[in-house]
């Protein structure tokens, strides 16, 4: 297996990190997850531009260009030959003595990148999955792709132990997004969304899922809705870059609509899919 490390293609036994790496110690970095279907890679022009962008907003300098970047990013694939699978592209502040103010400015950040096959949710697409409602208690920059991801692990596992696929997280009344994607509901055909503020992650899934309702003449409005709202929808879904477009069947013991997904769901999970087939910039 072939991984990239601070400029460098290697093989991963000889991939090191220091104890010191302040992505180790702080989380002190942010990352991408890109979709490689068939070979090739899907919206990687948003997820570099939202990597650099996360970057930009921690103050973190990425020691390569954006077209380097990608290029390597395209090797990596090649070398490890991924079908159908994921890039994890992670950044941090680098490797300095530990202290919590910012490094001299000539250390350099360390950039890694892995690929691995992992396949297409097929069956939960088709059938739906549950999930829990857990209160959000992050921190307010959400809309950073950062390492830090405590608040969002803890949803996760308290969503997973009880046997549900995620966490819909809600700050008081106000759903916010689920734990590792966003969250959307379905009430008299109008799809609803929470507006990309600081309080979310604006997933490359959702930019491309208002694009696909757009085209395909499915009202879809940026506005954030309520605990009730939610469990009185017609349907519910959540996007990531994983899992696509997941429609929920049931929240917590409660069934969305008959319990089964939905036809605007379907619709869009339809649209998503030829979108993958044409790989159109949004
Ligand atoms: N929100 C959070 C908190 C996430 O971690 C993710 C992705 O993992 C998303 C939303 C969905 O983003 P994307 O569609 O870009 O994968």
């Amino acid at each position: 297996e072939t991984v990239f490390v601070n400029g460098e293609l290697m093989d991963r036994k000889e991939a090191k990190v220091d104890i010191e790496d302040r992505g180790y110690q702080f989380g002190d970095g942010i990352y991408e997850v890109v979709r490689v279907y068939g070979g090739k890679t899907f919206t990687m022009k948003e997820h570099m531009e939202r990597f650099y962008q996360s970057a930009e907003k921690i103050k973190l300098h990425i020691p390569h260009e954006m077209d380097e970047l990608t290029g390597l990013i395209n090797r990596l694939i090649e070398a490890n030959s991924i079908h159908d699978g994921i890039v994890y592209l992670q950044a941090t502040r680098g490797v300095a003595s530990r202290q919590h103010h910012f490094p001299a400015s000539d250390v350099k950040g360390s950039v890694v990148a892995y690929t691995k096959e992992v396949p297409v949710p097929q069956s939960q697409m088709d059938q739906g999955v549950t999930v829990k409602l857990i209160e959000d208690v992050r921190w307010l920059r959400c809309d950073i792709k950062s390492l830090n991801l405590l608040g969002n692990l803890l949803a996760k596992e308290e969503a997973a132990s009880e046997g549900h696929f995620e966490a819909i997280l809600h700050r008081g009344d106000l759903v916010t997004e689920g734990s590792s994607s966003n969250a959307f509901m379905v009430k008299d055909g109008v799809v609803r969304t929470h507006p990309a503020t600081n309080l979310i992650l604006n997933g490359i899934t959702r930019r491309v899922i208002r694009d696909v309702a757009g085209s395909e003449g499915i009202p879809f409005q940026e506005d954030a809705f309520t605990l009730d709202e939610l469990l009185s929808a017609d349907e519910v879904f959540i996007a990531s870059t994983t899992s696509e477009v997941m429609p929920v069947v049931k929240i917590g013991e409660r069934l969305v609509g008959e319990g089964h997904p939905g036809a605007v769901t379907r619709k869009l999970q339809g649209a998503f899919r030829k979108r993958i087939e044409q790989e159109a910039p949004v």
